[in-house]
């Protein structure tokens, strides 16, 4: 059976996210940015939170954790290589591992750079990847542990996954990725479309995702360092990928 899903606003610009799976009842919190609204989300549907599955151990992700955790019992599961900075895990798993809940299960990707722990859930017989802060719409997370080269490495292994998979992340960002993406990638005809669309959800308040990976592929400069014409528009013609990428992020740092 397929996944459910529910998307809702948590804090000021971060997403809670609901997985159900109605063949077992269980039910994922992907992440928890505060318990009250994710507790209320899952009353609202009717579900009851079984899992809680982490991207990384910033506060806006965890600091719900032991709130949710009192109250449903749920298994929290993180990447064994942060297990001590995140609440209350239960259940470590590894990039390059899988991770599952119900009868749902997920290849875990490494996603560095964000945080070094960062990691990435694909879900890929239901076709949803959950992104964390490691890839936004339009956009990517802040370098604030390690460096360019791996964190480009993992945008590639996000970049790899099919085009019809859905992107869920962890903020809505994707105006203001938006308005930098047009400074870096002017020329481009699919981004000028999106960036029309984005602009027009955000003002009926709506949110931006989930969208496709497809289309983030041929819209998101940060899936694009490598890329001739991203590389020409920085005059960095000829220059390694991840350099071009360093770039992108110090711009978007000074936009
Ligand atoms: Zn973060
Ligand atoms: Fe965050």
């Amino acid at each position: 059976m397929a996944a459910e899903t529910h998307l809702f606003t948590c804090l000021s610009d971060n997403f809670g996210l609901l997985i159900h799976d109605p063949a077992t009842g269980a039910t994922a919190a992907v992440d928890v940015p505060e318990a009250a609204p994710v507790m209320a989300a899952a009353a609202h549907k009717g579900w009851t939170i079984s899992h809680i599955l982490v991207t990384h151990h910033h506060p806006d992700h965890v600091q719900g954790i032991p709130e949710v955790k009192q109250a449903t019992g749920a298994r929290v599961i993180a990447n064994a290589a942060d297990s001590a900075r995140i609440p209350l895990v239960d259940e470590t798993v590894m990039p390059g591992g899988t991770a599952g809940f119900g009868s749902f299960t997920a290849d875990v990707i490494d996603t560095p750079g964000h945080t070094v722990g960062h990691i990435a859930y694909h879900f890929g017989a239901e076709r949803i990847l959950l992104a964390g802060d490691a890839l936004f719409s339009l956009g990517c997370g802040r370098m604030f542990e390690g460096t360019p080269g791996p964190m480009w490495q993992g945008l590639t292994a996000l970049r790899a996954l099919p085009d019809d998979t859905l992107l869920f992340c962890g903020h809505e960002y994707t105006a203001s990725n938006a308005r930098f993406a047009l400074t870096v990638d002017p020329g481009n005809a699919d981004l000028k479309v999106r960036a029309d669309e984005v602009f027009a959800l955000r003002e009926k308040g709506l949110a931006t995702v989930p969208t496709t990976l497809g289309l983030e592929k041929r819209t998101n400069p940060f899936l694009r360092a490598d890329d001739p014409a991203i590389a020409a528009n920085l005059a960095m013609a000829g220059a390694d990928p991840a350099a071009v990428f360093a770039e992108l992020r110090e711009r978007k740092n000074r936009s």
